[in-house]
């Protein structure tokens, strides 16, 4: 391609609408436009790095016998009534009615409709597996799109969706796509941890989502520094380190602590670390109200809470909730003597003689004690887990880091067949519902993670398998005719060796070509000028580390072959 002949409007300026880094250099590089809120339009060279991602996915996909289709974007509303996410999605499913009133709505993923294909059209034990995937556009009404492609409500996705006879044949095909996912994040050229993730309450599925590990991630990571285990935070096991010396149970006492209503001031006024107090949070679980016992230093997870409870939701409650559910004000809320349901983090059930609230103004309770002094309705995990907690699996230490996630396989067993009534006749002639999985990639949202992990002040450095050009060549004497020639010499042969190649032939000053090669983060860069004519020589610069060498035109090529092969993953 010819600079002077593309659509690629680069800023000088930060544009003030973007939040986060890939969104700024999306923006400045003419990747994208803001249409509206959460939906952009694709310039050539954001498109053309989209591309890139979707074809690495799609040989990955097809390599693990994955078939591909394309689905509509509107899909009826019947469908979604049938497995009861009509009602329960929410106000992100985009509803709308046609010219002849029917419900409708803006697909923000596939399920329905491929159990609707598969059960009119699969009918077989003989005819499965089956994995069939798309790459396509999902609408999502976010309430609040941000971050660019992080979080826009409009958004390119590949899913897919595999079919099997039973559990046991659903996790071979599961484990296909999680080997398929490393493979492709792995050719990407992106650093990334595949961890496990919560799959909420549906018994019997598991599920690991692909996180790209950068700096501004949303979700956040824990990883053993010695062996496999990884996961989200959300999901991360706390183990619960084995206590040798038992105190024996004291005298329950009620203290006084005037004013004395938050963690730190409390163990301030009594002397005592937060280690030995017991907080008392109380969240409504659907329409119940619960009371949660977590440590003083600690984090409670919701999603913890959530799936010991079963219920779709869990959210806490304000103090004057906190009163008018239990009469007692904010700060003093303790177990002993509470009419309410009662959880407690396994750490807790763990302790002796702690502090509580106590249940009174301006009062606090010392020893108190799990099963002597009150009871409760559930011991779980119930905390997040932290960097000084040992690793669940093998008790080494563990480390947290920021994590994107741009994928997510998941074991969905029969939930959607048997809603849909979708079922095959097995191999001993029985009807049988499908056993299914769903696997998904952001496909847009991979190369905003690629971004967010590559990067410096100067611009994108993209990974060579995603740069949408892999060469820029300059072209510093257009008036020069030995330099012009030189240049669209290389620019031919370097088209001919089947390389993307951009070459800026504008009329712009050296400065500003330099400036947008950079911002655009093309990994090589050659530059032709005056050192032609001087020594007969070119520069080639390699934009990650800032290399620069000096070499005769002909070496151009295979100095580049080479280096583009080391940083390319070989398909096959
Ligand atoms: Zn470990």
């Amino acid at each position: 391609m010819r600079y002077s002949q593309t659509l690629l409007p680069t800023l000088k300026e930060i544009p003030a609408e973007a939040e986060v880094t890939s969104h700024r250099l999306m923006l400045r590089a003419g990747f994208m436009r803001k249409l509206t809120s959460g939906i952009y339009s694709y310039l050539p060279y954001g498109l053309a790095a989209i591309r890139k991602v979707e074809n690495i996915v799609r040989e990955e996909m097809n390599r693990a016998g994955a078939q591909e289709l394309l689905l509509p974007m509107v899909q009826p509303a019947d469908l979604w009534v049938e497995t009861g996410r009509y009602e329960k999605y929410g106000p992100e499913l985009l509803r709308f009615q046609d010219r002849h009133e029917r419900e409708s709505c803006l697909g923000p993923t596939h399920e329905e409709v491929i159990t609707d294909i598969v059960r009119k059209d699969v009918h077989s034990y003989r005819d499965l597996p089956i994995n069939l995937y798309q790459i396509q556009t999902k609408f999502r009404d976010e309430i609040r799109p941000r971050f660019g492609l992080m979080r826009g409500r409009e958004f390119i996705m590949k899913d897919a969706y595999s079919f099997d006879v039973d559990d046991k044949e659903a996790e071979v095909s599961y484990r296909k796509m999680y080997d398929a996912y490393q493979r492709i994040f792995t050719r990407c050229g992106l650093k990334f941890r595949a961890v496990q993730a919560d799959s909420g309450t549906i018994g019997g599925s598991f599920s690991h989502e692909f996180m790209v590990l950068a700096e501004t991630g949303e979700d956040t990571v824990v990883f053993c520094q010695e062996c496999e285990y990884a996961a989200n935070m959300e999901k991360a096991t706390v183990k619960l380190r084995e206590k040798e010396h038992v105190e024996s149970l004291k005298k329950l006492e009620k203290i006084e602590t005037p004013g004395k209503r938050k963690v730190d001031t409390v163990c301030e006024f009594l002397n005592i670390s937060p280690s030995q107090l017991v907080k008392t949070l109380v969240f409504m679980a659907d329409d119940e109200p619960v009371a949660v016992l977590v440590r003083g230093d600690r984090k409670m997870e919701e999603v913890k809470l959530k799936n010991l409870l079963g219920v779709a939701e869990v959210e806490i409650v304000d103090s004057d909730k906190v009163y008018e559910i239990t009469g007692v004000p904010t700060g003093y809320l303790g177990p002993v003597g509470l009419a309410v349901k009662i959880v407690a983090d396994q750490e807790v059930a763990a302790m002796r003689n702690f502090y509580v609230g106590g249940n009174e103004k301006n009062y606090h309770m010392k020893n108190v004690n799990l099963g002597r002094d009150f009871q409760v309705d559930g011991v779980a995990d119930l905390r997040q887990i932290s960097s000084s907690d040992p690793c669940p699996e093998c008790g080494a230490g563990l480390e947290l880091t920021e994590g994107i996630e741009v994928g997510h396989v998941f074991k969905l067993g029969t939930g959607y067949s048997e809603s849909m009534e979708a079922t095959f006749q097995d191999s001993d002639g029985q009807k049988k519902h499908f056993v299914m999985g769903c696997y998904g990639i952001g496909v847009s949202r991979v190369v905003a993670a690629a971004i967010e992990q590559n990067h410096d002040t100067n611009g994108i450095i993209f990974p060579v398998p995603l740069a949408p050009y892999t060469v820029i060549i300059l072209n510093l004497g257009l008036k020069d005719e030995k330099i012009t020639a030189t240049a669209e010499q290389l620019y031919n042969e370097l088209q001919i060796q089947g390389i993307d190649v951009i070459l800026d032939d504008r009329d712009e000053r050296p400065g500003s070509k330099f400036k947008d090669a950079d911002l655009l983060g093309i990994p090589f860069r050659v530059t032709i000028g005056k050192g032609l004519s001087k020594s007969g020589l070119v520069e080639m610069r390699t934009r990650r580390n800032g290399a620069v060498e000096e070499m005769t035109p002909e070496k151009v090529i295979p100095a580049l072959l080479s280096r583009i092969a080391a940083e390319t993953l070989e398909k096959n």
